[in-house]
């Protein structure tokens, strides 16, 4: 069993294995086939063994049967020849030759022993016949070699056959037959003793010799026996039958029974011979008897020879019903063998075909082709099994329609696909359930996204991107048409306080009324789109002419200037606005750029108002944009250098220190002063490159003046602008400066303007408080200008007011006297010094000295001047040769000669 399950995992094809099954009866059937074959086989020779010592014993028979007829024949002839009687007158009175006939016995015992091809036994019988020939009657050496080799040969022979075919099985007919034989042969053996014996007894009689007397009579007792033990094996009707009836109703026997009864039994009974005389009558009876006894022996003969071939003929039958079982067994095995084959066959076709058909198909499903079907075919599993795949295939090619379906995204299709079966089936449809709700949610998602890619959350409107995208679509269309398209970049102000103040959601609010309003003033058609926090975009086409976006613009800041309330109190927007045209350009990005900077300018002009960039704005924008080269390009090329303007200490009466002031010899254009180009770098990061650029050149003036007599103890003021002040990080780049050139900081003033501080106070303090720290006074310049509340005053690091020149110029007005003499006093009280600068004349001196300032500024006291000059102008106002200081200085930069401080200059008097 394992080795047939191992046989059956070593993946034998299911038709091999079938084989072998189909084989297994051939196994058995062979062995049965072998052993009948070895049956037969065994039974054959058992019945050639039992044949051919069957032969054998026919032929001693016959031979037992010549040798008693020779003794028989010899006998008479020596009893004849032992008498004197002439053989003639035997021939003459019975007929016969008695050497003749002893001659063919003995020919025929002659013949028997030559088959019998026994060469001792042939030897031993003719040393038998020599001898016979002349012993006396009794003693026949003859009759010895009968009795005592022959009949116990005979004897033994007729037992090995009866042995033989005792042990054939079914072979009892031929037993009997063959003890019927035997049987026989004793009867016939038994009457020619007794004829023997009786001639012997007939002729010397019983007195003569009562031994011989006594053996007649035991034969005569034997032969009865020998007649019933030969009748009770003769079966009634058989062939044997019609011959032992022949026999037992033979005249010749029934007449030699009745003379050697009479010998026997009748005391009248007279010898042939009585003395020595022989009595020729009674010879002639026993010539008489000589036949009988001659016919009777050949009836006994004639039912051993039809015995001998009836045994003959059973052999033949049991040899032919062995062949016959031959043939049957060899046509059985044949038939089976044929049936097993023919059934391997079938079932070989029936079942294996189809499996391999199943296995085929189901090989393809896995090399993933499932447009393969199997028939279906054979035993009712397989039938099942070839249906069960064929649903599955299908329903596989079902599943992949769907899921093709599917992946084209064919959903409505998939509603007609006919719907795979079972779990699959129901999976799939699952599947396809949820596939078509995600696929919904997608497309309602991406519907979405890509709104949301071009929306703006908060206010529903385009967003940056889409508004370009329409922008450069309205740029093509209007080419096309040759008409213009107006782009407004609508700003709002303030909007940071706003959100600052009251909050994000009020911011929201803010921005959805405002899209709302722009949408409003629109026309159908125009764009309005968010691009930036409070940045909107709105396109307007086409448009006839600047007027007519002008017009449009004005409309827009209308209407989104209007008060509203959004439901947490009134409030009032305010917008800049930006406008451009087209004017035939392609790329929406220019004309973006147009109304940014449109927007700028707007904003710069004090917002709440419409720029329009027109070429006159672009010319200048593009002059600004020279200009910020122009200044880097100065910077690298050294053409900037440092003014020096004394200032005057009216405690001490001393020019004690100096304002740095810039001044830029641009390259073919001459000076330049500060305001032509200070307060366009304030607008750009260049402005802290030059403060760094004008600080790091000032101190190191001031460190150079250390060694000067002059200008040792000598004050410098040196300007910082706002945006510098809050968005560089002054404090450290002031110390690093002092660190590299060695500067006395204790000498150096930071000048920053009022509207700096004013617009990031905490910022602008922290840096203030970081440069005091170093010893570094603090002038807030331009003082008056902006609206410095007293308390952030107080609070902030200030050493130095400086009242702002404006002031001074219209000191006879009492309004500006009072406002100077406020602020020196307020200067005062919160112990601050407060200088005075634009002073140009000995009035103005005599009316600031009589206010309390401090200090002075002015041409009263010298212009800008370079180091140079300021040397010896420090030189003559210390020797107080200093006669008019303005005019001493006018060889100076100011070449601008609209500067109305300059002609008052000339009559600057001496301050001495
Ligand atoms: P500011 O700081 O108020 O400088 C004083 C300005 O008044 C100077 O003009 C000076 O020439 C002028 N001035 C002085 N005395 C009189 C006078 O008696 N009458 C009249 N009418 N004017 C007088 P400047 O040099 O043209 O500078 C103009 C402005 O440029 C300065 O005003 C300052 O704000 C800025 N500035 C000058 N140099 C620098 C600098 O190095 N850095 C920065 N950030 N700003 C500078
Ligand atoms: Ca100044
Ligand atoms: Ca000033």
């Amino acid at each position: 069993m394992v080795r047939i399950t191992k046989l059956l995992t070593l993946r034998l094809r299911v038709g091999s294995v079938m084989l072998l099954l189909a084989l297994v009866p051939m196994i058995g059937l062979a062995g049965f086939a072998g052993k009948e074959a070895v049956d037969i086989i065994d039974r054959r020779a058992e019945l050639n063994d039992v044949e051919a010592a069957s032969e054998e014993l026919l032929v001693f028979v016959a031979l037992e049967a010549a040798v008693v007829d020779e003794i028989y024949w010899s006998g008479a002839n020596r009893i004849i020849s032992s008498f004197g009687i002439p053989q003639g007158f035997v021939t003459a009175a019975y007929g016969f030759d008695l050497e003749d006939e002893l001659l063919e016995a003995q020919q025929e015992v002659d013949q028997f022993l030559a088959q019998a091809g026994d060469s001792q036994l042939t030897q031993q019988f003719n040393a038998a016949r020599r001898d016979s020939a002349d012993a006396p009657l009794t003693t026949s050496s003859l009759s010895l070699f009968e009795e005592e080799v022959l009949r116990p040969l005979v004897d033994s022979k007729t037992i090995e056959v009866i042995d033989m075919a005792a042990g054939l099985e079914g072979a009892t007919e031929l037993v009997r037959t063959t003890q019927l034989l035997d049987r026989s042969n004793a009867l016939r053996s038994t009457l020619v003793d007794l004829i023997t014996a009786y001639f012997y007894v007939a002729v010397f009689g019983a007195d003569a010799d009562p031994a011989a007397a006594r053996q007649l009579s035991d034969l005569r007792a034997n032969y009865d026996r020998g007649i019933a033990d030969v009748d009770g094996l003769v079966e009634p009707g058989s062939n044997i039958d019609d011959s032992w009836d022949a026999l037992r109703s033979d005249e010749a026997t029934l007449s030699l029974l009745r003379v050697v009864d009479t010998v026997l039994l009748d005391p009248a009974f007279e010898p042939v011979v009585q003395g020595d005389e022989l009595d020729p009558s009674g010879l002639g009876n026993l010539a008489e008897v000589f036949n009988s006894a001659d016919e009777a022996a050949t009836t006994h003969e004639g039912l051993l020879e039809v015995v001998a071939t009836d045994l003959k003929a059973e052999v033949e039958t049991q040899r032919s019903a062995a062949d016959q079982r031959v043939w049957f067994v060899g046509s059985a095995v044949l038939i089976v063998s044929i049936i097993t084959i023919a059934s391997a066959v079938i079932s070989t076709r029936s079942i294996v075909q189809p499996l391999t058909d199943l296995a085929n198909v189901a090989e393809l499903l896995r090399a993933g082709d499932n447009s393969a079907s199997v028939g279906v075919r054979g035993p009712s599993e397989v039938r099942t099994v070839a249906e069960t795949l064929n649903e599955a295939v299908a329903n596989l090619r079902r599943a992949e329609t769907q899921a093709l379906a599917l992946a084209d995204g064919r959903l409505d299709d998939l509603a007609e696909e006919e719907v795979a079966t079972g779990t699959l089936g129901a999976s799939l449809a699952t599947a396809v359930e949820r596939l078509r709700v995600s696929l919904g949610e997608r497309e309602e998602y991406r519907r979405r996204l890509a709104h949301e890619a071009s929306h703006d959350g908060l206010t529903g409107v385009p967003n940056r991107s889409a508004s370009l995208e329409h922008l450069q679509g309205a740029l093509a269309r209007a080419q096309r048409a040759e008409t213009d398209v107006a782009v407004l970049f609508v700003d709002l102000d303030n909007f940071k306080q706003v959100n600052d103040l009251r909050g994000h959601a009020a911011g929201d609010r803010l921005l959805r009324e405002v899209a709302s309003r722009l949408i409003r003033s629109c026309r159908d058609g125009d764009l309005v789109g968010r691009i930036g926090g409070d940045e909107f975009l709105v396109i307007a086409e086409p448009v006839a002419d600047e007027d007519e976006a002008k017009a449009l613009s004005e409309r827009l800041l209308e209407t989104v200037c209007a008060p509203f309330d959004d439901g947490d109190g009134d409030s009032t927007p305010s917008a800049s606005i930006g406008a451009a045209l087209a004017g035939g350009r392609l790329k929406a990005s220019d004309v973006i750029h147009d109304a940014d900077l449109a927007v700028y300018e707007a904003k710069e002009a004090g917002r709440g108002r419409t720029a329009f960039c027109d070429d006159e704005m672009r010319s200048r924008l593009l002059a600004e944009a020279d200009l910020e080269s122009a200044i880097r390009h100065g910077l690298e090329a050294d053409e900037f250098s440092l003014h020096f303007q004394p200032t005057f200490n009216l405690a001490t009466g001393e020019l004690d220190g100096a304002e740095a002031l810039l001044r830029w010899e641009r390259e073919g254009v001459g000076q330049i002063r500060p305001e032509r180009f200070i307060e366009f770098a304030e607008r750009t990061d260049l402005i802290s490159e030059i403060d760094s650029w004008v600080m790091r050149r000032g101190l190191q003036h001031l460190a150079s003046w250390q060694d000067d007599d002059m200008l040792s103890s000598l004050h410098l003021a040196v300007n910082v602008s706002g945006r510098h002040l809050l968005r560089g990080d002054l404090s450290r780049e002031v110390r690093d400066a002092i660190e590299a050139t060695g500067a006395n900081p204790k000498l150096l003033t930071v000048e920053v303007t009022e509207s700096a501080l004013l617009d990031d106070f905490a910022t602008a303090a922290h840096h203030l408080t970081n440069l005091r720290e170093m010893g570094i006074q603090i002038a807030i310049d331009d003082f008056g200008t902006g609206y410095t509340s007293l308390s952030h005053l107080r609070r902030l690091p200030v050493d130095i007011l400086k009242v702002d020149r404006t002031f001074t110029s219209n000191l006879h007005r009492s309004d500006d006297l009072s406002l100077v003499k406020l602020v020196i006093e307020t200067g005062h009280l919160l112990g601050h010094e407060v200088t005075v600068e634009g002073v140009e004349g000995v009035q103005q001196e005599d009316i600031l000295r009589g206010l309390g300032a401090d200090r002075l500024q002015g041409y009263r006291f010298g212009r800008p001047m370079p180091e140079n000059d300021l040397r010896g102008h420090l030189g003559r106002a210390a020797a107080g040769t200093l006669n008019s200081i303005g005019r001493d200085d006018h060889v100076d930069d100011e070449h601008d000669v609209t500067d109305p401080g300059e002609a008052d200059a000339a009559n600057v008097v001496d301050v001495t």
